[in-house]
């Protein structure tokens, strides 16, 4: 297998200012697996419960993503319950249900060992840690949230210090390295060990830091923005699955892979759940890559 998984399965209850949805398909790895999925195969493990809506594990399938390592078990699907402002950057959570993911261990698949590139999508650190000893992948890269910096930080450094690179959100790279500063975040993950570092900026774009390189890159602006969720995760989908397409892991191959994860992320919050992401088709993602080009170039000469 050329990419895998590991993150959440959900049913998500969100609102934003422009509506509601109870009870849809969500989660970081379903989110991670539908972008990824224009550039990479990609195997997703995952649990899910016996109320898991059997549609939803049609639609996954249908987009050609592996679910050799999801399971069902006996209990209830991860339930995430949020809203959100006219500050869309800022997600509130309400009820966080771990449920099945509470006993869950994972299985891995023979076929997802030794894979090239590791995504640890949003999830428990310690189960996180188990996937990744386990897997042994080429390249490996995790995301984390508020939930688990609260929870089990401790964790979530040790992870931080096993993989090659970090893939965090703008609240959550402060909130881990307590300053408001995130240049100086971005250095302090350096820090630690961590060979590259993707901080998350939602509707400003995206940090990217190694030894040798610093880049900036806005993101896509966007007239229509109906629910963030699952921005991060797709913007992940997207550069991680460019990445695995080329089996590249340099800095200038990583700032365009960046700019592709931007691109599948801002089509997904176009609607809530997957609703947008599961129209897109390869042709709009290479169109707006040439409109983000356009915006993003000026002159060389002062
Ligand atoms: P994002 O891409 O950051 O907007 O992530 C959105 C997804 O994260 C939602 O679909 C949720 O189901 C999922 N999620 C929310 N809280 C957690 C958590 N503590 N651990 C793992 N996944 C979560």
């Amino acid at each position: 297998m050329n990419l895998v998984t590991l993150g959440t399965i959900a049913l998500d209850t969100i609102e934003t200012p422009f509506g509601k949805a109870e009870n849809v398909l969500g989660g970081s790895a379903t989110y991670f697996s539908l972008a990824a999925r224009f550039f990479s195969d990609c195997g997703v493990i995952s649990v899910i419960g016996r109320d898991f809506p059997g549609e939803y594990i049609e639609f996954l399938k249908s987009k050609k993503i592996d679910l050799s390592g999801l399971e069902e078990v006996d209990g209830k699907t991860f339930r995430w319950e949020g809203y959100y402002e006219y500050d869309m950057n800022q997600a509130h959570t309400l009820k966080t249900e771990l449920n099945v993911l509470e006993t869950f261990s994972p299985k891995i698949p023979e076929k997802y060992k030794n894979c090239e590139f590791l995504f640890l999508a949003n999830t428990d650190p310690e189960i996180q840690l188990k996937v990744l000893n386990e897997i042994k992948p080429k390249y490996s890269l995790c995301d984390t949230m508020n939930f688990w910096i609260i929870h089990k930080k401790k964790d979530v450094e040790k992870i931080f210090k096993k993989v090659n690179a970090v893939v965090i959100n703008e609240g959550e790279a402060r909130q881990f390295c307590e300053t408001p500063n995130l240049i100086k975040a971005g250095r302090d993950l350096l820090k630690l060990g961590v060979e590259k570092v993707i901080i998350k900026k939602g509707e400003h774009g995206a940090l990217f830091f190694s030894k040798d390189t610093f880049f900036s890159a806005p993101a896509y602006p966007l007239e229509t923005i109906v629910d963030p969720t699952g921005a991060g995760d797709s913007f992940a989908g997207g550069t991680v699955g460019h990445l695995a397409k080329h089996k590249v892991f340099d800095d200038s191959s990583i700032k365009k892979s960046i700019v592709c994860g931007s691109i599948v992320a801002s089509y997904v919050v176009e609607d809530f759940s997957a609703n947008r992401i599961k129209k897109l088709n390869p042709e709009d993602i290479v169109n707006r890559y040439k409109k983000f080009r356009e915006i993003v170039a000026f002159d060389h000469n002062l």
